[in-house]
């Protein structure tokens, strides 16, 4: 695919990253072809809202993405959240991006089904949209929620038709239906610690990484 393409779209696929795993590698790979996009960009959060604060750096946890993204030239990681002071919250990141890229061009907000659960307690979660598309994608585990807030606001702005979403900026919820993989960074973390391996779900660059850093130990 050229992605040099001018009027291309833009991704992006926030996370804590700590650490990055095949999981969200393997997803973001599969969103930049099926989105057709210039770049996912991985945006690493700084102090993210709803949990507790990371016990790896910020700085270690870029570098762990910029490692397992060495060899991808269609993803890039993204230091936006890290340069900006205070708590990471996506409306103020999606703001800042749609300054860069324009008014017309579509932008894409990737996120998992468990992050899309609760997307309601997030900060001015509401507007999102008047600032780009949602893309929610399924995760082992987690289930699109039936009724309450989140799902009336899913079927309100659902549109599964991709070629009608990318006919527009922003404003549209779109499920995607990429198969995921059961591997998350609690999983690693918790592996670690127990002494278990942890090649299977992870790039080796990120694993040698956490090795010589002793890491999560
Ligand atoms: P933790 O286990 O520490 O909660 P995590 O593995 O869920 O971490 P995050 O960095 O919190 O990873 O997630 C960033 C984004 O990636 C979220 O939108 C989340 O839904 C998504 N994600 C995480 N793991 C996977 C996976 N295995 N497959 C697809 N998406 C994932």
């Amino acid at each position: 695919m050229d992605r040099s393409a001018s009027n291309m779209s833009v991704a992006l696929f926030g996370g804590t990253f700590n650490p990055v795993h095949y999981g969200h590698l393997n997803l973001a790979t599969e969103l930049a072809d099926y989105l057709q996009v210039e770049s996912v960009r991985m945006i690493p959060c700084a102090i993210p809202p709803h949990r507790e604060a990371p016990n790896v750096s910020a700085e270690q946890r870029l570098a762990m993405l910029n490692l397992a993204l060495e060899e991808n030239p269609a993803l890039i990681a993204d230091d936006l959240e890290l340069k900006r002071a205070g708590t990471s919250f996506s409306i103020d990141t999606v703001d800042h991006v749609r300054q860069q890229i324009g008014a017309q061009t579509p932008l894409f907000f990737c996120l998992g089904m468990d992050s899309l659960m609760a997307i309601d307690s997030w900060h001015r979660w509401i507007e999102l949209l008047d600032y780009c598309h949602i893309v929610g994608c399924p995760r082992p585990q987690y289930e699109l929620p039936s009724d309450g807030v989140v799902a009336d606001w899913i079927e309100q702005h659902l549109c599964d038709d991709l070629t009608q979403v990318k006919k527009q900026s922003h404003g549209c919820f779109h499920l995607c239906k990429i198969p995921l993989l059961d591997i998350s960074s609690t999983a690693i973390r918790d592996s670690i610690k127990c002494a278990k391996n942890i090649d299977h779900m992870t790039s080796e660059s990120v694993v040698n990484y956490i090795k010589q850093h002793s890491l999560y130990e």
